[in-house]
């Protein structure tokens, strides 16, 4: 572990911006709320946030992305796949899980080169929380610490960062910091002890389950009708809950034809299961025409599918759905707890 001063940080962040070949982003205030976003300036950079209002998949997986161009006149098609290298900074333990999670569902038996390539270009920069969202339970998902997933870690130690690195590429990045990173003194290794003993007294108190017992109470859960139809009553079906996820990757591929009918990109854009036309097919068709049915889905891909495939739970407890829904439904913990006791 290495150590480095609040200050000479700033200052190796301004380097960063003025010289490196890659884009620089972190966490920038967005009037009340925080966002992941290039850096113009060291100062913008706020390590203490709580969370962010979407996660950093926006760097692997762009909402609008251009897969191929073709002109069927010319009988020409393009493979377009734009990476731009970056240094990501200031990303929390959940969601670098998150990204751990996305990493095995794009290089399971189709590998997505547009995802790992834009992965293998970017180095993240994790930073232990400060301050946490009144909505997350990371602590409960497991998700509040990391021992891995980052090629860089800091912790607020006052008025220094304690420093881990986790990879070749985090080594290389460090070493750009040079003689502004010291060995960690005994006593700061005594602070960064004592953060992680604090760190669970900062989250919700409320959840009553054992994350690895979620996929046996959704089982159970499957075939209660009016659980799902009770809790899904208010849903929008606006989709927000999946978009501001972490864990959720679902796409749509559309060939969008300029007017000529001739040339046009393929284009992949965010899709969402709790949105009415996820599921619709050919013949006018939708697996999941009722919302309640949207609305379990949902949960069973958190809690259960996920973990069948994988043996991960995809959910890590971030809080973005539950602190953006608008009819205040989508908190994973209030159906989780409702199984767990049996309730509706
Ligand atoms: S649960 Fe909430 S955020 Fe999710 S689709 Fe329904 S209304 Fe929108
Ligand atoms: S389900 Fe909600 S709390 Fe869980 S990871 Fe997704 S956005 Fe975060």
């Amino acid at each position: 572990m290495k150590v480095i001063n609040k200050s000479n940080f700033t200052e190796f962040v301004g380097n960063l911006i003025e010289n490196d070949h890659r884009e620089v982003v972190g966490v920038q205030s967005k009037s009340s709320k925080f966002a992941f976003d290039p850096l113009e300036s060291a100062e913008d950079l706020r390590l203490d946030y709580d969370v962010t209002i979407l996660p950093p998949k926006k760097y692997f997986m762009p909402q609008r992305e251009t897969l191929i161009e073709y002109n069927t006149e010319e009988g020409e098609m393009e493979t377009v796949n734009e990476v731009i290298p970056r240094i990501i900074l200031g990303i929390h333990p959940y969601d670098l899980i998150a990204i751990e999670q996305m990493d095995k569902v794009f290089k399971d038996t189709h590998e997505d080169p547009y995802y790992l390539d834009k992965r293998e270009q970017s180095v993240l920069v994790g930073v232990n929380m400060v301050n946490v969202s009144d909505w997350s339970f990371a602590d409960t998902m497991g998700t509040a610490t990391v021992d891995s997933g980052y090629d860089v870690m800091l912790t607020d130690i006052g008025d220094k960062y304690a420093l881990e690195v986790g990879s070749a590429k985090g080594s290389r990045l460090v070493e750009k910091a040079g003689s502004a990173v010291n060995d960690i003194e005994p006593e700061e290794i005594k602070q960064v002890k004592q953060y992680k003993k604090e760190l669970p007294n900062k989250f919700r108190n409320d959840p009553k389950f054992d994350p690895f017992e979620l996929p046996t109470l959704l089982k159970e859960y499957y075939g209660k009708d009016e659980f799902w139809e009770e809790n899904a009553e208010d849903c929008l079906s606006c989709g927000t809950c999946n978009l501001v996820c972490p864990t959720c990757y679902c796409f749509d591929v559309n060939d969008i034809n300029d007017l000529s009918l001739t040339e046009g990109e393929r284009l992949r854009t965010w899709d969402g299961c709790m949105l009415e036309a996820f599921a619709e097919v050919a013949g006018d068709e939708n697996f999941r025409e009722e919302k309640a049915a949207r609305y379990r889905h949902r949960y069973m891909r958190k809690g259960r599918y996920m973990y069948n495939r994988f043996g991960d739970i995809a959910c890590v407890g971030c809080g973005r759905c539950s602190a953006q829904c608008l009819p205040d439904i989508a908190d994973p913990v209030d159906i989780f707890n409702k199984m767990k006791e049996g309730t509706q």
